[in-house]
Parts: C-alpha cells; structure tokens; sequence
C-alpha cells in the first residue's frame, strides 16, 4: 500500500479524459478558452489503461473519470469497460455534468461503472444557463436516466457562488432528497474566471451550514461514505436529505485524509490539485519508458502536506485542463 511522505494512503486515482466540454461554467473555464489540448496530446484508451494497470499494481483501488466533460469523448463506454476490467479496481465512477448522460447511462452502468457523480448548480432554467451556459432539461433527463439504470451511488454536486445560487440551496437540497441522492455543497476554488467571480462570490460551507440550522438539525453522519472523496456528510432533518459539504479552503485538516492523485488529460501527474508541480508521465510512455509504475511513485513521494489556495495560488491552467 502506498503511503506519502505524511502517511497518507494514496490509492484513488482521478483520470481525467478530456480538456473539452459541452459546457462553459463561470468557475471552470475561462472565458474565449482555447487551449484545448490536441487531439493528439490526449491520452489514448490505452494510454490510459496502461497507466491505471500499473495504478492497479501499485495498489490503487479507487478510480474515477473526469475532464472537462468526459461524455464527450466516443469511447468512453470502452474505457469505462476497460477500467473496470482491471484487476484489483474496486470502485469506478465518473463525474459528469450530465447532458449526454440520457443517451450513455445504460452503457456506462453495463461497463461496470459503480458511481455517478453530476454537476447541478441550479434547477432554474435561466440561472442554469447562465451559470453553464448549458439546459438544465438535458441533464434533469440524465439524471432521470441514471436513476432508471441502476447505479449504485448517484451523487449531486453543486459549487456555491454567493449571489449567484444561493437561493438554489434548498430546492436542490429538496430535489436529490426526493431522489435519495446525496448532494454535496462544495466550496468555490479560486480557479474561475476572476471577471465574473472574485473573492466577493466565494460563501463558505461553515456559513451555509449555519444558514441550514437556523431551519433544522445537521446531524452529523461519520459512517455514510458514498464516495472516496473528501466531503463530510450529515442529515439535514427537515427536508431528509443527506448532505455533504466540501469546504477546501476553510475546513481545517482538509488535506489530512488526502488520497489522490490526478492524471490530466494530456498524461501528467498532479500530486495535488491547489498546487503547481506535474510529471510528464505521457511524455516518459510515448519516448519509451514502459512502466509508468516509476513516475506514479515519484507524484505519491511528491504530494505535498497541504493545498496553497489560501495563499492566492493560482494553477498554471484552469479547472477544466486540469479534471476536478
Ligand atoms: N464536467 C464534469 C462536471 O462538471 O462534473 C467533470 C469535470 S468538473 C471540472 C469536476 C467538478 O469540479 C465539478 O463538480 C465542478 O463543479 C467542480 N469544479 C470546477 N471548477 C471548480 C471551482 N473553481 N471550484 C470548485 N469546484 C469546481
Ligand atoms: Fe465543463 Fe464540468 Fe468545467 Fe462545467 S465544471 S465547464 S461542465 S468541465
């Protein structure tokens, strides 16, 4: 097992799949964004397979596909199938914002996908829009979808953007509770585009939860891990629902239960998503290395203790090159 310089376990991998998306959110993707990788940059099925087999022989047991928008990718069912098809992978899940989930949920379950987790910052139409720049029908009727196939875990997350859906909270607290699905609030990450969000629309998740228990109870909920990431659950009474609050920059030992690494989808290895540092693991495949073992021990040995976001770091790319 695999345990970093602070003793964490590092056993999830995040891959994300693509730069692209359908979608232009406030806080991901810069405005006029044209620093798609090249098609020929991306990793290739194999690549990635590749790399995740040796993931898998270093102990990694957690996968989850991201990007940009990973559905827009044509063979992502393959990969999915792929993945799954590892030796050793225990759990498969992919983050989405749902708009081509209506035409691949079936898919996607029979590759062996386990968990599905969809972005939804608003259920008003036009606050939607403007926050995606998408239709929040497409991804109502994806989610829908997903329901209908049968996943094991269907999450909501939605990024908090004080004066911008904060009004959104309850009804999305509502609606995945009619649902049984957890929703997860989480803290915005200053990576966005500072013309449209600044320092004024960061709400943090202890002042949303003060809100919410001005309503009712937030009970505490240590033993519910639908996921593997780094939310905190609780069960808020009134509505019965089961929500989960990502606070990176203001919950304090955030970064002590870390256990991931990032493979963007031009093939680096980010050993920490609030801080600069990379390694060329493509680069090292395509010029003839054959064992990306040594370049994942080499991120784990980097991670370091804790995120700068608090120290205004900005990453050298944004959110959507990087895979959230
Ligand atoms: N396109 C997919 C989606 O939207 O879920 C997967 C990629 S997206 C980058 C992964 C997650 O990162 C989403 O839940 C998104 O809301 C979140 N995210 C993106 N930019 C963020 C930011 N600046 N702060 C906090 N979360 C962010
Ligand atoms: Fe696309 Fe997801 Fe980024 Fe929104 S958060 S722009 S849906 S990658």
């Amino acid at each position: 097992m695999n345990a970093d310089s602070f003793g964490r376990t590092v056993d999830y991998l995040r891959i994300s799949v693509t730069d692209r998306c359908d979608e232009r959110c406030l806080y991901c993707m810069p405005e006029g964004y044209r620093g798609w990788v090249q098609r020929d940059d991306h990793m290739t099925a194999d690549e990635i397979i590749r790399v995740a087999e040796a993931a898998t022989r270093l102990g990694f047991r957690k996968f989850r596909v991201t990007g940009g928008e990973p559905l827009v990718r044509a063979d992502i069912a393959e990969i999915a199938r792929r993945l799954w098809d590892l030796p050793g992978v225990q759990t498969l899940g992919i983050s989405t914002n749902g708009t081509r989930l209506a035409s691949v949920a079936k898919d996607l379950k029979r590759a062996g996908v386990r968990s599905i987790n969809v972005s939804l910052d608003a259920l008003a139409p036009e606050l939607y829009r403007r926050i995606t720049g998408g239709r929040v029908e497409s991804v109502l009727a994806g989610i829908d979808a997903a329901l209908g196939a049968g996943f094991e875990v269907i999450k909501i997350n939605c990024v908090l953007m004080r004066g911008i859906n904060e009004g959104e909270v309850l009804p999305l607290t509502r609606y995945a509770a009619e649902r049984e699905m957890p929703i997860r609030f989480i803290e915005l990450m200053p990576v966005s585009r500072a013309d449209v969000l600044d320092r004024s629309s960061f709400l943090s998740v202890q002042e949303l939860m003060r809100r919410l228990e001005r309503e009712g109870m937030l009970l505490p909920l240590p033993d519910f891990r639908p996921g593997h990431g780094p939310a905190k659950y609780y069960a808020y009474e009134p509505i019965g629902a089961k929500v989960g609050f990502i606070g990176a920059l203001t919950t304090r030992g955030f970064c002590e239960t870390c256990n991931k690494l990032r493979l963007t989808a031009d093939g680096k290895l980010r050993p920490c998503l609030g801080r600069h540092g990379e390694i060329d693991l493509l680069g090292s495949l395509r010029a003839g290395q054959t064992d990306p073992a040594g370049p994942l021990l080499q991120a784990i040995a980097n991670k370091p203790e804790n995120h700068e976001f608090a120290a205004c770091y900005e990453p050298g790319r944004p959110m959507t090159a990087i895979g959230g």
